[in-house]
């Protein structure tokens, strides 16, 4: 009798549970989607927008995050706003993708669909089930504008570019989106030298090659179409040559994801004289982009960029951002769920230590993403059936494993790796090398440098310019003053500069201490950009800050140093008399 009691209970208690969740469910379901910002017609300029983006953080401190990752010419921040559930910490294998819109800064759409997704999914977030989910799921990164400064010389309205690109280029008349680096063209070759990246490129260029990004979609405008890498090819031609990368199967899928959900672009014929077969085209049988930034993502990092064409108007009026809103909503909805496509996990040693830097090898793909430091993976597949292999220095390759890809999810993979004594020696090197391209001048370096004695004012400003064009892996800061008032400055190289992460060694290098000995502190110099220019390209150099937090400090005297050069002035003005 008391077992029948004991029964009936549970059996009530199922049907409470039962009962409550479906009213729980059928309440969130009933919950109407909250687009209020879409009552407030007109673009977000870049103060507004940052007032904006500050007011979202403030009220939403769990789930949002603002950054800034760099400044454009102008000196206004290229600001990006991080989403994602307990957004301070990322879950581990949680992915991250990124939104890049508004690199022309005349394509403007895309900017302003950005200040409403964040709305969108912040407002959402708890009361609607897919926003729920996604933001739970993954750490979304939104920057609506890579060109604040073409933006605001732009003009609402004007459906094609200024006269000279105004608006469209950066402040420096550059067009960012030709101006990073390529791997079909020997930049260092051609007559006009090393090239001189822009502020917003080197910005960028870091921000990719420094975080674990898995998806991006580049936001442009000016077509309607989903275009993807190669955006370059060999050929040397200016259009017309299909320019695929190994990953072809896996970037068709994902602009198809795009161009699909969208009324106007699946159908290839949103605007005068465009055609392309299902919305979608391979960027270099388009036209071809030297110098562009998805196929810098797919070439230097782990990431995959797409780029979409999202209007035929650059600047349409501002009364036709609802309507855009609704044409490109389930489409930006269902980009952030492709992230979940494919293989994850972690790659581990024995004792269940994450492993950097270990290669995932999917056989038939000249591809290889590589593990973060806490040896996490993210490896977008088409479904079919693959084998994995998994290197990584110190460490025998794993057996080929085979793994099933199937529709709509991402399936889990984790591999253990046993230690290899008898590869001790291998290079690192000869590990790395193959990702990348990089291209340097015989110094090592990747933009023009000056080999000459700088002044305290040009040393501050040499270290102040890294800071800028570096921010994820610099620190500026000063340990004090010298007797005259100098800031004794300085610059912390690290990939999470500013803290101090467990196990990781702390090294200092200090020079110019006898103000007159000036040697050391040009060559710190050299080497706090040598360090900066080959983050990313070089493996030996990405692995020290990976593992090491540099400090770096050029001038402990900056008053000596000005005494010795006044010396010497004085001397030579003594000898002349
Ligand atoms: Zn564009």
């Amino acid at each position: 009798m008391m077992g029948l009691n004991i029964c009936l209970f549970i059996v009530n208690l199922m049907y409470i549970t039962f009962c409550s969740s479906v009213s729980v469910n059928e309440s969130i379901n009933d919950i109407k989607i909250n687009e209020n910002f879409l009552s407030n017609q007109k673009y977000h300029h870049y103060q507004e927008l940052a007032d904006l983006f500050k007011n979202l953080v403030s009220r939403y401190p769990n789930l949002a995050r603002l950054h800034s990752i760099g400044k454009s010419s102008e000196n206004r921040d290229l600001l990006v706003l991080e989403i994602s559930e307990n957004v301070s910490n990322r879950k581990l294998a949680e992915p991250m993708m990124k939104f890049v819109a508004n690199m022309h800064g005349d394509e403007t759409v895309g900017r302003q669909l950005m200040v409403f997704l964040a709305q969108y999914l912040l407002q959402n977030y708890g009361t609607d089930n897919r926003v729920t989910t996604i933001v739970n799921s993954t750490d979304i990164f939104i920057m609506p504008s890579m060109n604040p400064d073409g933006f605001e010389e732009s003009w609402e309205g004007n459906c094609n570019s200024r006269d000279n690109y105004i608006g469209r280029n950066n402040a420096h008349g550059v067009d960012l989106n030709r101006d990073f680096p390529d791997q079909f063209i020997d930049a260092f070759n051609n007559s006009n030298g090393l090239p001189a990246k822009q502020n917003e490129t080197l910005a960028l260029m870091t921000w990719i090659v420094s975080n674990p990004f898995v998806l991006s979609a580049n936001l442009h405008g000016g077509a309607v179409v989903a275009s993807y890498p190669y955006d370059d090819s060999a050929s040397g031609l200016d259009c017309c040559a299909e320019s695929p990368t190994p990953d072809n199967d896996v970037f068709r899928h994902l602009a198809s994801v795009y161009a699909n959900a969208h009324p106007f672009m699946k159908t290839g014929v949103a605007c005068p004289l465009d055609t392309f077969e299902n919305g979608i085209t391979n960027g270099a049988l388009w036209y071809e982009v030297k110098g562009g930034m998805q196929d810098f993502n797919y070439v230097h990092s782990n990431c995959f960029e797409v780029t979409f064409e999202l209007s035929c108007c650059k600047y349409p009026n501002a009364s036709n951002m609802s309507y855009e809103w609704s044409n490109n909503k389930e489409s930006l909805l269902s980009f952030m769920e492709a992230v979940h496509m494919g293989i994850k996990g972690v790659v581990m040693n024995h004792d269940g230590a994450g492993i950097q830097a270990a290669q995932i090898v999917i056989e038939g793909i000249n591809h290889i993403v590589t593990t973060t430091n806490h040896g996490e993976y993210w490896r977008l597949l088409v479904p079919g059936n693959y084998q994995v292999v998994v290197t990584a220095w110190g460490y025998k390759p794993s057996n080929a494993t085979p793994v099933t890809v199937v529709e709509g999810q991402v399936s889990w993979k984790n591999f253990t790796l046993e230690l290899d004594s008898s590869h001790s020696d291998v290079n690192l090197n000869n590990q790395v090398e193959i990702i990348f391209h990089p291209k340097m001048d015989e110094n090592g370096f990747a933009t023009p440098t000056t080999f000459k004695h700088h002044s305290n004012e040009e040393l501050k400003e040499e270290m102040n310019a890294l800071s800028t064009n570096y921010p994820s892996i610099t620190r500026l800061y000063s340990v004090g003053t010298s007797v005259e008032g100098h800031d004794l400055l300085v610059l912390e190289v690290s990939d999470n500069p500013g803290v101090h992460e467990p196990g990781e060694p702390e090294f200092k290098y200090v020079a110019n201490m006898h103000g007159n000995e000036v040697v050391g502190r040009e060559m710190l110099l050299l080497l706090l950009k040598y360090l900066c220019e080959n983050y990313g390209t070089h493996p030996q150099v990405t692995n020290l800050i990976n593992t090491t937090r540099i400090h770096i400090m050029p001038t402990m005297n900056p008053d000596g140093y000005q005494r010795a050069q006044e010396d010497i002035f004085l001397k030579l003005f003594i000898q002349l008399d």
